[in-house]
């Protein structure tokens, strides 16, 4: 069930659970009343904790042989040195690519959705292929996840079938999940590790590929769409790849959200006209670490880790793919400066940055921001609630980082 398709002759001889399932958790759910945001009224919406269980997640290959393989490939000290060969090789280069061993590192196999921000394949397109050679001058590819957490694609009769057999609280997750990732090989954010247009040309192309995700979804009858864009940097954050890419999942399931985005929804609302990131100074400023023309980067006062940063663009915009173009290069530049100052202050290089925004179709007041959040262990009654144990104070946090910033 590869690139989240599902149909006839991967089915066979399958259960009604050997699908991508979301599974509500019945403790912590609860139906949406749909005035909220102006949902549509023709289906049960919930709110609460749920889980994506999607068995070929566990096929996905892994990048990194060993701990010191990866440490090898983050070390920010000197330029990279580029020719490196990894899983995506055989797509970009356009032909198999072999690893030391003689060994193919993937069948090239692929469904391009943008390459920088030019629309290649439907999203909903059905049958991966190799390509030809891509153009030297492209930066960025967004490609279907092959392994993905939901499926994209299911024959009506198999829909059918499964549905009837699975209890309320379980549904086929279905939607989009997209990869993006740099044409030539990167493996990480600092300066030498990613030149700033490479970076810029990545959420370009993920920008370009959530619209034409979302146009070709919205024509196929879905709505209230629930759009996540981030980024898994180092396996112990989740990035099973050594190469620098974002993912997106595009929810399709239309049955509602998380407890978290409940929580800023509310809150939003709650503001009304006076929304907290527009007129607030984050504690007098002396937790600001950056500020530039388009973008305000923070240590939030109430820290899911040390050190954990947040950040926002200066306009009041909803959703990632409203970025516009100066607001994207001058991300791509003050990101790279931010990594480089938690780089020099020895902070983990295991780091997930996880954009927060208003799902499309919602009618809801919302200020798109996003969290830097570097790796820690996590502890038990830190699992029991939402609720996090830091020990850093965030005004100490953002002016270690505030001294250790260089700009360029
Ligand atoms: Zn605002």
């Amino acid at each position: 069930m590869e690139w989240g398709i599902i149909n006839k002759e991967n089915f066979k001889d399958k259960t009604s659970y050997d699908v991508p399932i979301k599974r509500w958790d019945p403790l912590s759910t609860v139906t949406i009343q749909s005035k909220d945001f102006g949902l549509r009224k023709e289906r049960v919406r919930y709110y609460g904790h749920y889980s994506y269980i999607s068995p070929i997640r566990s096929a996905r290959p892994k990048g990194f042989k060993t701990e010191d393989d990866e440490k090898k490939f983050m070390d920010c000290s000197k330029k990279f040195v580029g020719g490196f060969k990894d899983v995506f090789s055989s797509i970009t280069e356009g032909k198999i690519v072999y690893d030391d061993g003689g060994n193919p590192l993937s069948d090239g196999y692929t469904m391009i959705i943008t390459q920088d921000e030019k629309r290649i394949d439907s999203p909903f397109s059905e049958v991966p292929y190799r390509i030809e050679r891509i153009p030297k001058a492209c930066r960025a590819l967004s490609l279907i996840n092959r392994y993905p957490s939901m499926a994209r694609i299911i024959d009506p009769d198999i829909t059918e079938n499964i549905v009837k057999k699975l209890p309320p609280y379980i549904k086929i997750s279905r939607g989009i999940n997209l990869v993006t990732i740099s044409r030539d090989f990167y493996p990480s954010l600092c300066f030498n590790l990613i030149p700033t247009d490479v970076l810029t040309s990545i959420f370009l192309s993920m920008k370009a590929a959530i619209l034409y995700c979302i146009e070709e979804a919205i024509e196929r009858d879905y709505y209230d769409i629930p759009v996540m864009p981030f980024f898994n940097i180092g396996t112990k954050v989740g990035g099973s790849q050594p190469r620098i890419h974002s993912q997106v999942y595009i929810d399709l399931t239309m049955d509602g959200h998380g407890s978290r985005l409940e929580g800023h929804l509310e809150a939003f609302k709650e503001m009304g006209d006076k929304c907290h990131l527009c007129i607030t100074s984050h504690g007098g400023s002396d937790r600001i670490i950056l500020e530039t023309e388009f973008w305000t980067f923070y240590t939030t006062g109430s820290p899911v880790r040390n050190y954990h940063i947040r950040f926002h663009p200066n306009e009041h915009l909803r959703r990632f793919s409203q970025l516009k173009v100066n607001q994207i290069e001058d991300l791509a530049r003050s990101l790279k400066m931010i990594f480089q100052a938690l780089d020099d202050l020895e902070i983990d290089k295991n780091r997930n940055i996880l954009f927060n925004c208003c799902p499309f179709g919602y009618d809801a007041n919302f200020h798109m921001f996003a969290d830097i959040i570097p790796h820690e262990i996590i502890g038990g009654a830190e699992m029991a609630d939402d609720m996090r144990v830091a020990r850093k104070l965030p005004n100490i946090a953002a002016k270690e980082i505030r001294d250790s910033l260089k700009i360029i």
